[in-house]
């Protein structure tokens, strides 16, 4: 493989918008500009472009009516409404919220932004796998619970929630489940009335579509009050002109997922499989982050002793390979990923963790080229580190 080749395994923090998707968008950026809210044809036929988006995001995750989708901006907005929106509605019936310790900042920090209003928050610990404490979870649950938040999975380890199972213990008290299917949306098939999800969250570039669009699925009946007031847009839960050509590009990214997430799945999980072993094997101290097989498809988190994740981003990235060393929004911090050390990592070996994410452009000649050029990557940072041991270095 030619040196020049650059190889993009970081789809956790961010991906490419599939052309077929801004194909779609394009005519709402040039022809089709009226406002969905205006009576007048140019109003109506954008109003039309975003029900049928609504339609087709509704069908991916199986929800009853197109009506309980709302646009947002993002995740961070969904997460934010979710919890938000739902505590304050509901302060007349509890103010007890659970969440997990290894949750994404968009919910722990409204979380923790509740408590400082009167909410209390349990934060659930995760086993080694990170798999949440379900006993915790059915001790903790009280008649003062209004809201259980927990992560469909966990994109920089990978690990699948038994959600099913999750909402089978929330509701047996009279508390809300909402769950941010963020890292799991477009990967593998969601279902919120199988498996009883009460609120869902949503991103668009997460399943190839443009940024600066999410969604908030609701269950019908679910009480939850507005964020941002404003002309009423989103039947009044999500006030502000909509973002055609993002809605638009979101729908058409959640209709090619829904039609080829299963066999797109499958192939991931090879390259995914065939990688973890790549560079696991032949490499003595190395460890799979996470659960090995209820795991993300795309998702291959390691981990190194003796040396750091950063030192081995900074190798890949000049031999032309783009990977993570966490979560891409609290890389700057430098700190360990707190989902790294809920799940019990010593400091050292958090900082030892390396992230891969693989997309629907990568090619197993691709992973191969990452298996041939690590041993030599961390021989060469283990003889540089003084915690290698001796025996190691040579
Ligand atoms: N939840 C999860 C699980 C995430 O991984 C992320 C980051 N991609 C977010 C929420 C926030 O997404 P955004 O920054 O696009 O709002």
């Amino acid at each position: 493989m030619s040196k020049t080749k650059r190889i993009y395994l970081d789809h956790t923090a961010g991906r490419f918008t599939d052309s077929r998707v801004i194909e779609v968008m394009l005519p709402f950026m040039k022809l089709l500009y009226g406002n969905p809210s205006s009576i007048h044809s140019f109003g109506q036929e954008t109003r039309q472009a975003v029900e049928d988006a609504r339609i087709k995001i509704a069908e991916l995750i199986s929800a009853e009516r197109k009506e309980t989708i709302f646009f947002t901006s993002g995740a961070t907005e969904s997460n934010n409404i979710a919890i938000k929106g739902v505590a304050d509605r509901n302060k007349d019936r509890g103010t007890h919220i659970i969440t997990s310790s290894i949750e994404h900042m968009s919910v722990l920090n409204p979380c923790k932004f509740l408590m400082t209003n009167g909410f209390k928050v349990t934060f659930l610990p995760v086993d080694k796998y990170g798999f949440v404490n379900l006993e915790r979870l059915k001790e903790e649950l009280t008649d003062d619970t209004i809201l259980v938040s927990i992560m469909y999975a966990n994109g920089e380890i990978g690990t699948i929630q038994p959600i099913k199972a999750i909402s089978q213990i929330v509701h047996t008290k009279n508390a809300y489940l909402h769950v941010d299917a963020t890292a799991a949306n477009g990967q593998v098939p969601l279902d919120v009335k199988g498996e009883g999800i009460d609120l869902l969250t949503l991103s668009s570039n997460d399943m190839y579509g443009p940024k600066g669009v999410g969604a908030l699925y609701i269950k019908k009946g679910t009480r939850i009050k507005p964020l941002v007031h404003g002309g009423g847009q989103e039947r009044g839960l999500r006030s502000g002109t909509e973002n055609l050509p993002g809605m638009v590009g979101f729908g058409k990214a959640a209709e090619i997922a829904k039609k080829e997430l299963l066999t797109e799945n499958k192939r991931l999980k090879n390259l995914r499989d065939k990688l973890i072993k790549g560079i696991l094997d032949p490499i003595s101290h190395s460890f799979l982050n996470g659960h090995p097989t209820k795991r993300l498809p795309n998702n291959v988190a390691v981990r190194y002793d003796f040396i750091e994740g950063e030192s081995i981003l900074l190798s890949l990235d000049m031999m032309g390979v783009a990977a993570s060393s966490g979560s891409a929004c609290t890389t700057k911090t430098l700190e360990p990923s707190h989902v790294l050390r809920e799940m019990g990592l010593k400091h050292e070996e958090a900082h030892g963790s390396l992230l891969f994410t693989l997309g629907k452009q990568n090619k197993e000649e691709e992973v191969e080229y990452v298996i041939d050029i690590m041993p030599n990557i961390v021989k060469r940072l283990r003889v540089m580190s003084p915690l290698t041991p001796k025996e190691l270095k040579e």
